[in-house]
């Protein structure tokens, strides 16, 4: 087990180097579009105030090169005050005299919004003279940033090689529920796997097949699957490279006598007119492109949903992007909310669909992390909560 903030004592007056995931979606004029991550981060903000501690924020924001004003993270820092409701400083700065002037000006419970990270490029590569500058101005360094956990940069992995360290609470509820749902999972357990990628999805069916019980697999993906099960897929997304390992994947579930299952029907449009939409079985003729589960997959995937006991969806299971093909999505994501089951969903998309499908509510966990949450699932770690200190019994 991880040290967490609330293992840590002695907080009042130290000046704590907080790791955040402000990665927020912005628009063209840098106004953030929604703010579920600065939410997310508040509860070990608020914590580490109470505590009396100097809060010192870090965080990136999207992929510059150099900086960027639309990306800066000045934005951020009044949204944060508003959610706080009260002062956050800010700093276009990270190192140097001036940064170090702020710091030692602070008042316990206040808190300083550094800017962002990645636009230095010390940042992405993890430069260790650049972590010890920054160590040298703080006493503790906590890592709050799940989204972020699996990339070794300065700020998610280097300070925590040079300072003693922590794992804030939102890094501590997703370890604690997407590992244990993996590590000890309540049976059965229903494993939903879509969306479109192959060669990205391989490893996490893999681990599927290790731990679930029911794998459902819906999306673009089942198309490279049942090409390998010898369906015609028409013109569907297909990941001609993966075939030959969607076989063994096939292969390794029935060896370990798991069930995996395919979809039955497709919502399909013709390739060179996407307006009408029909509903095929099976064999999909040229010209065809599956673009969504069909009713009687839904139903049979409802059926295997209903009798989990856990379910972990990742990747939608249709092009939900567009109205016409968000059915298949909704009603998995309505089945799933109907059961009995302890539900976690990840995936940055997965995530998304069932927002847009306004079903966040029903959905015991959703996850937080994106890219990390897929890595944690496949890997049952990631490199930046690894480094940080053990709990002490
Ligand atoms: P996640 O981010 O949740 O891990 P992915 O990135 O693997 O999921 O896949 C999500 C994408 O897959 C979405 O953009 C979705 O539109 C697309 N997708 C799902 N089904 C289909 C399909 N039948 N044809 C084309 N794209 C699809
Ligand atoms: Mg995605």
């Amino acid at each position: 087990m991880k040290r967490t903030v609330k293992d840590l004592v002695n907080l009042k007056g130290k000046v704590v180097l907080l790791r955040v995931d402000f990665n927020c979606p912005v628009d063209t004029l840098g106004r953030v579009t929604d703010y579920t991550r600065i939410i997310e981060a508040l509860p070990t903000i608020k914590y580490l105030i109470k505590q009396g501690a100097k809060v010192v924020i870090m965080s990136h924001l999207g992929r510059p090169d150099g900086y960027e004003v639309r990306m800066s993270l000045w934005t951020v820092s009044l949204i944060l005050m508003q959610k706080l409701n009260s002062k956050v400083y800010f700093s276009n700065k990270v190192i140097g005299p001036e940064v170090r002037e702020r710091i030692r000006s602070m008042n316990n419970g206040d808190v300083l919004l550094l800017e962002n990270f990645r636009f230095f490029k010390e940042e992405r590569a993890c430069d260790m003279a650049f972590c010890r500058e920054l160590a040298g101005m703080a006493d503790i360094y906590v890592n709050d940033a799940f989204g972020c956990a699996h990339r070794k940069h300065a700020s998610t992995y280097g300070l925590a090689r040079v300072l003693p360290n922590a794992i804030g609470l939102l890094t501590e509820k997703e370890v604690s529920v997407i590992g244990g749902a993996m590590e000890e999972p309540k049976r059965p357990f229903v494993a939903i796997i879509g969306g479109a990628k192959v060669p990205d999805k391989i490893k996490i069916l893999k681990r599927f097949i290790d731990k679930a019980d029911t794998i459902l697999i819906g999306g673009a993906m089942a198309y490279t699957f049942l090409l390998a099960n010898g369906v015609t897929v028409g013109d569907s997304v297909t990941y001609l490279d993966s075939v030959s390992v969607a076989k063994e994947v096939l292969q390794l579930a029935q060896e370990k006598g798991k069930k995996i299952l395919l979809p039955i029907d497709h919502v399909v449009v013709r390739k060179n007119d996407k307006r009408q939409k029909k509903i095929v079985t099976e064999n999909l003729a040229e010209g065809m492109v599956g673009m969504d589960i069909g009713p009687k997959t839904v139903k049979l995937y409802a059926e295997e949903i209903k009798k989990a006991q856990q379910i972990i969806w990742n990747g939608p299971v249709g092009k939900f992007e567009d109205d016409k093909f968000r059915e298949g999505t909704l009603k998995i994501a309505q089945a799933v909310a109907q059961s009995k089951a302890f539900s976690i969903v990840g995936g940055g998309d997965s995530v998304s669909a069932i927002k847009a499908c306004k079903c966040e509510d029903k959905i015991n966990f959703l996850s937080t992390g994106g890219g990390a949450t897929l890595k944690f699932i496949e890997d049952g770690s990631l490199p930046c909560i690894d480094v940080i200190q053990e709990k002490i019994r």
